[in-house]
């Protein structure tokens, strides 16, 4: 690519980006003036001297000096080099970046990494059908039903459920001609060799997404007897446990709205919630909440609010 081009591509991106929709997704904003002001991320502090301009696209902190446009408050805060932010605007604005701009490295990790994503998709649609369309699914749909859950609220959090048999998804996978390999990386299958099985046997299965929507790991919940009672995902290059909340994907446009989070304990509490209208709950995935976590809604919410059970293991959580 020339440099006219890369240049025009650069523009092209940043124009596609508004900063103040940019920088809002980390720090809450507030308007002042013309400008739009918010507690800085990139220092501590407790009155907002962090100031953005719609007219100038640029951000500048008054406390520790940071400053710049759109692509640097990215490189800064998601601690970026100038190529990885352009590549993660682009994606945000749905601009394609030419392939060449990406080192034979990268471009295999951005590969390998779109692959994940769409393994797991792949995984919930195969698991949601089972659930809603099948006999098998009938026992899961039951037991939601006992819960109160609605079809319409299981849709909507994508729910699904993995049959009880060692090799479900695994022949799935096989007549679509996926490398189980691939599947092992997503978590999805265990074992190797000609001997690969299910990870998920007889569970409800909860997907978790990031906050572009994306599948990027499953909670699942034993539904007949059996240990543990919940199962997720191992942590994989698309999903860490400690760095990702259940719900949040669905919740974010209401935690920001009433700048309030409610952390409660489970999957199935977050999901009750939305479907009685407390829009704005989340939980964490089976750990105790991790620094992660609390900036993942810090970054949303003035206030949150944590509902864990009164027991013991509520009280350490
Ligand atoms: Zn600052």
């Amino acid at each position: 690519m020339d440099r006219l081009t890369q240049e025009r591509l650069i523009e092209e991106i940043k124009e596609h980006n508004e900063i103040v929709a940019v920088v809002s997704e980390y720090v809450q904003l507030k308007p002042q003036g013309r400008a739009y002001v918010g507690l800085c991320p990139f220092h501590g502090e407790k009155t907002p001297s962090f100031t953005v301009s719609r007219e100038k696209q640029l951000y500048h902190c008054f406390g520790c000096g940071a400053g710049g446009d759109v692509l640097s408050f990215i490189m800064n805060i998601e601690n970026l080099t100038f190529g990885e932010a352009l590549r993660l605007l682009a994606e945000r604005a749905n601009i394609s970046l030419p392939d060449q701009h990406l080192s034979t490295p990268q471009r295999r990790e951005k590969e390998e990494l779109e692959r994940l994503y769409k393994l797991n998709d792949l995984a919930a649609r195969f698991y949601q059908k089972i659930l809603l369309q099948t006999e098998t699914g009938k026992r899961a749909l039951a037991y939601l039903k006992e819960r109160g859950i609605s079809r319409q609220t299981a849709e909507q959090f994508r729910l699904g459920y993995a049959p009880p048999h060692w090799t479900g998804l695994v022949m799935f996978l096989r007549q679509k001609g996926i490398p189980l390999q691939e599947a092992e990386k997503a978590g999805l299958v265990r074992g190797g060799g000609d001997g690969y099985y299910d990870r998920f046997r007889d569970r409800l299965l909860f997907p978790i997404l990031n906050l572009r929507g994306q599948v990027i790991g499953f909670g699942g919940r034993i539904l007949g007897e059996g240990q543990p009672k919940y199962l997720n995902s191992p942590e994989t290059a698309i999903f860490q446990k400690g760095r990702s909340l259940y719900g949040l994907f669905q919740a974010r446009d209401q935690i920001r709205r009433e700048q309030q989070a409610l952390i409660v304990e489970g999957y199935m509490d977050v999901i009750t919630a939305h479907q009685a209208g407390i829009k704005e709950a989340v939980a964490s995935l089976g750990t105790s909440l991790t620094v992660e976590q609390a900036r993942l809604l810090r970054n949303q919410a003035e206030e949150v609010i944590i509902v864990y059970d009164a027991d013991s293991a509520g009280q350490a959580a």
